[in-house]
């Protein structure tokens, strides 16, 4: 094991158990330094007891390293391996064996902490066949949303990989921000160039609650949205649901073939279980997504599973349990 997959390892366990402490912000900042520096002087550095001269490496990175180099699992890494791995009871265990693919997730390019191609690899090494990159759109500056260009740029970039990494897919698509009124942040011509949409409320969550319901059911009609993202909006703990009709919002996602999202991230969990209740009693498409922004993110369907077993979410409703083929079918005819 070389150091710098150590230390990626490290930061995948670290992002698995949502640890965001001082410590593992110094893990994410070692495995950076490590990328940056030749191999050569980081074994030299090892050996002389030297590596925390680095700036950026610490007693518990130089440690990692020293280790890896040294040829074992490293201490550290073997006990977060063991402590940070992601439950699932045997009821959500059922549902996470059907998944096929994760529809809901992010890369550098927008607020994502890993890069496309390390989204990937981790993405096919938990089983999955596909996964959809939903990088943010426009509007959402703060989550370096991509505008018509990037975009562009991006597709190019998912074609190449998709050349190399085949079988695996790698499916374009956008989280796209649903604006005040309804409409999306996104030109037509290029949400129907996506393979799969995923539409979001990310501002104005306090919307007053018949202009929430119809600004969420303007989008769910809209024949290029495939998904409702995180719909209530909430951060447990942190931020209130936004009001709005459920009836109304999951009644037009029966009618316009748009799947509703559990978001798995665990201080999201949305919808929460009386909505959820909702959904299933209209009979909606649901997506077990994991909304992952790192590597280690890709690793909490089992939460959103487990909730699904718990309400009872009919399997065969889960897009996500269908190969690509069909689940490109299903966007375009359906969803
Ligand atoms: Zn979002
Ligand atoms: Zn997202």
């Amino acid at each position: 094991m070389t150091p710098e997959a150590a230390l990626d390892r490290v930061v995948h366990c670290l992002d698995r158990a949502h640890d965001t402490s001082f410590k593992a912000k110094a893990f994410h900042r070692a495995r950076n330094v490590v990328r940056e520096t030749d191999p050569i002087e980081l074994a030299e550095r090892a050996a002389a007891g030297t590596l925390t001269k680095l700036d950026g490496i610490g007693d518990s990175s130089a440690k990692v390293i020293t280790e890896a180099l040294d040829g074992g699992v490293p201490t550290y890494l073997a006990k977060l391996e063991a402590s940070t791995e992601v439950s699932i009871t045997p009821q959500g265990q059922v549902y996470r064996d059907a998944l096929r693919g994760d529809c809901h997730l992010h890369s550098t390019w927008s607020d994502g902490g890993a890069e496309i191609e390390e989204m990937a690899a981790t993405a096919q090494a938990l089983g999955h066949d596909y996964m959809v990159l939903t990088d943010h759109s426009p509007r959402l500056t703060i989550a370096h949303g991509l505008d018509r260009e990037r975009l562009q740029r991006q597709l190019g970039v998912i074609a190449e990989l998709n050349e190399r990494l085949a079988p695996f897919r790698i499916l374009t698509g956008m989280e796209v921000d649903i604006l005040e009124d309804g409409s999306l942040d996104l030109d037509d011509d290029l949400l129907a160039q996506l393979d799969v949409v995923v539409a979001s409320v990310h501002s104005k969550l306090r919307m007053e609650r018949q202009a929430m319901t119809e600004r969420m059911v303007l989008a769910v009609a809209s024949p290029h949205v495939d998904i409702l993202g995180h719909c209530t909006g909430r951060l447990i703990g942190k931020r209130p649901e936004s009001t709005f009709d459920a009836d109304y919002v999951f009644a037009a996602c029966k009618q316009f073939g748009t799947a509703v999202e559990i978001n798995c991230r665990p201080e999201r969990l949305d919808p929460p279980r009386p909505l959820l209740d909702v959904a299933i009693g209209y009979d909606c498409w649901f997506s077990i997504d994991t909304d992952a922004h790192a590597t280690g993110q890709l690793e909490w369907q089992p939460h959103g599973c487990d909730r699904a077993a718990e309400r009872e979410v009919p399997l065969d409703r889960v897009v996500n349990t269908m190969g690509v083929d069909d689940l490109l079918e299903w966007t375009t005819t359906t969803g």
